[in-house]
């Protein structure tokens, strides 16, 4: 058997599904990771040449970067922990499991494609 019940009894995905998406979330983890410290490395630099409304926009436009790296670096994270825990891959609102096609394009995520719809139109 090549299968493992990983969160509940309606997730099933396989060890070669998990480790796809383990390294998956890894490589993103990285990623932003790196492109958090570059946001945090050229926050630093001062650009005296740049007129000041120019550098105020280009500050807003690099907080903007940051604060979306760090909200995908912790739902990266979160889903790590969750793998860890064995706990990954079911709905956090109607305790389904994810759709693996969406997991693979999304492995973060934390919504079956349907509750994430419900979500997203409630807004
Ligand atoms: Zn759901």
């Amino acid at each position: 058997m090549n299968h493992q019940i990983v969160a509940g009894r309606h997730t099933i995905l396989s060890i070669d599904d998990l480790a796809v998406l383990r390294a998956n979330l890894e490589e993103q983890r990285l990623f932003r990771q790196e492109q958090l410290q570059q946001i945090a490395g050229t926050a630093t630099v001062r650009t005296d040449a740049v007129p000041e409304r120019q550098a105020d926009s280009h500050l807003a436009v690099r907080d903007k970067l940051a604060a979306s790296a760090r909200m995908v670096l912790t739902d990266v994270e979160a889903a790590l922990t969750r793998m860890d825990q064995g706990r990954y891959g079911a709905c956090h609102l109607c305790c389904r499991p994810i759709a693996l096609e969406r997991l693979m394009i999304v492995p973060q995520a934390r919504y079956c494609a349907h509750c994430q719809q419900v979500r997203e139109a409630g807004r």
